[in-house]
């Protein structure tokens, strides 16, 4: 990791929002490195006894990750209290203590090394997404609610980790994911502003759409994937914009020029449409999507060589086999619509659950037009184990959507999101 003065992208963006949490960066969060962010960038270096030299690279990053993390770990000194360290830090005696199971305030150890969250919200809103962040972001919800569990279930084709966050512990399990089409990432901080909201409420007893938070916690487990395409976003986001994999995205694209690069790019990195690949009507798929034009790695539309054949369809896939999931939910977008089924298949509770949803959201159920019909992991949720499954498709617009729909975004998806839990918690009495 080393940016600049001149570079742009979602990675300044993550250094800008640092250092502004941090203290040191007032100006506008834009994504160009240019002499507000260096002078920022020296201050903070010089304050964390780093090199002054301007360049935000591995030390640098190490330090400033901490504000997007929301924690640091501190080393116990002689005279410390966690009253003290939680007033130092503006942070609270219960979020310290949280974070640090079986502590006791009353006998702190000099030379143990405690966990220090800050008084801030981890997930921001207002920054484009990348691998990078997207991980510092589950670090700190794993570090800060340490009882809940984060794993990886794959690896990306570039070898990143495909991770997957569980809340609750509760039987009636659900799976949400997101990032499945990288142009489509404002449903990253969807769900993981949802998870924040969710655990927070959890953890301090308030609040959560009028429900009981505790409840839901203990008799459900959600479980959230909330990048399924890391390697797509980095693309799109300016994250990643040199290389091997790079270069082969950008000569592919030059083959699509009606598809802006690297905004509109949607597949996979290898050019595969990740929500084209599932074992459910495929052949059919690929006869639709060949007789458009996408024979072939594409930005969009492209169904692979063979069901599966992209490692991270084959991770979902996969994953979701060795789960029992009562329904799941794939979060897209755009056009504020539920697509909820499959053919004339009509797995139990489908559409009672489906209304649920559309009313909680405001997000109206509709049938999948025939060109996208087939071989979506919905699809093949629903074929494969008779159960619900349901394509979210947030917001409206062109992808990537800007920022300033996520407001609309996470009204409309948090709600859907608690009635998820709301109707999984009480599944019983539904059918
Ligand atoms: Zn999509």
């Amino acid at each position: 990791m080393l940016l600049k003065y001149g570079d742009t992208g979602s990675l300044t963006e993550l250094l800008q929002l640092a250092l502004s949490r941090a203290g040191y960066y007032t100006g506008n969060i834009d994504g160009i490195f240019a002499e507000k962010t260096l002078s920022a960038v020296r201050a903070f270096q010089r304050a964390f006894f780093l090199k002054e030299d301007g360049i935000a690279g591995e030390k640098t990053f190490e330090k400033a990750a901490r504000f997007i993390k929301g924690y640091y770990t501190r080393e116990i000194k002689k005279g410390d209290t966690l009253w003290n360290i939680a007033i130092m830090t503006g942070s609270t005696l219960s979020s310290i203590i949280r974070a640090n199971p079986g502590i006791d305030p009353d006998k702190l150890t000099v030379g143990d090394r405690i966990t220090v969250p800050f008084p801030f919200d981890i997930v921001p809103t207002d920054i484009s997404y990348s691998s990078y962040l997207t991980g510092l972001i589950l670090d700190g919800l794993t570090v800060r609610y340490p009882f809940i569990s984060r794993f990886s279930i794959g690896k990306s084709a570039m070898g990143k980790e495909l991770e997957v966050i569980r809340l609750g512990t509760g039987k009636e399990t659900l799976f949400a994911n997101a990032g499945f089409h990288s142009n489509e990432w404002l449903n990253i901080p969807l769900v993981l502003k949802f998870a924040e909201e969710y655990l927070k409420a959890f953890s301090e007893d308030t609040a959560f759409y009028s429900l009981d938070a505790a409840e839901l916690y203990s008799q459900t487990s959600l479980f959230i994937a909330p990048l399924i395409n890391p390697d797509g976003l980095d693309l799109v986001t300016g994250a990643l914009t040199s290389g091997e994999y790079f270069e082969r995205a950008k000569a592919i694209s030059e083959n699509y020029p009606f598809v802006p690069f690297p905004e509109g790019w949607k597949a996979n990195i290898n050019g595969t449409d990740l929500n084209l690949q599932f074992p459910a009507g495929w052949e059919r798929a690929r006869e639709i999507k060949f007789k458009e034009g996408f024979t072939g790695p594409s930005p969009i539309e492209y169904v692979g060589t063979a069901p599966l054949s992209e490692p991270e369809a084959r991770a979902a896939a996969e994953y979701t086999e060795n789960n029992d999931f009562s329904f799941i939910l794939a979060f897209h977008s755009q056009g504020s619509i539920i697509y909820w089924k499959y053919l004339d298949l009509l797995p139990p509770d489908s559409l009672r659950i489906g209304e649920l949803l559309s009313e909680a959201s405001g997000y109206p159920l509709e049938l999948t037009p025939e060109s996208s019909s087939y071989a979506g992991y919905k699809d093949w949720f629903i074929s494969k184990f008779n159960k619900p499954g349901y394509t979210v498709e947030t917001g409206i617009g062109r992808n990537p959507l800007p920022l300033s729909q996520f407001d609309d975004i996470y009204k409309a998806g948090g709600a859907l999101l608690a009635e998820a839990l709301r109707i999984a918690s009480e599944k019983q009495t539904l059918t």
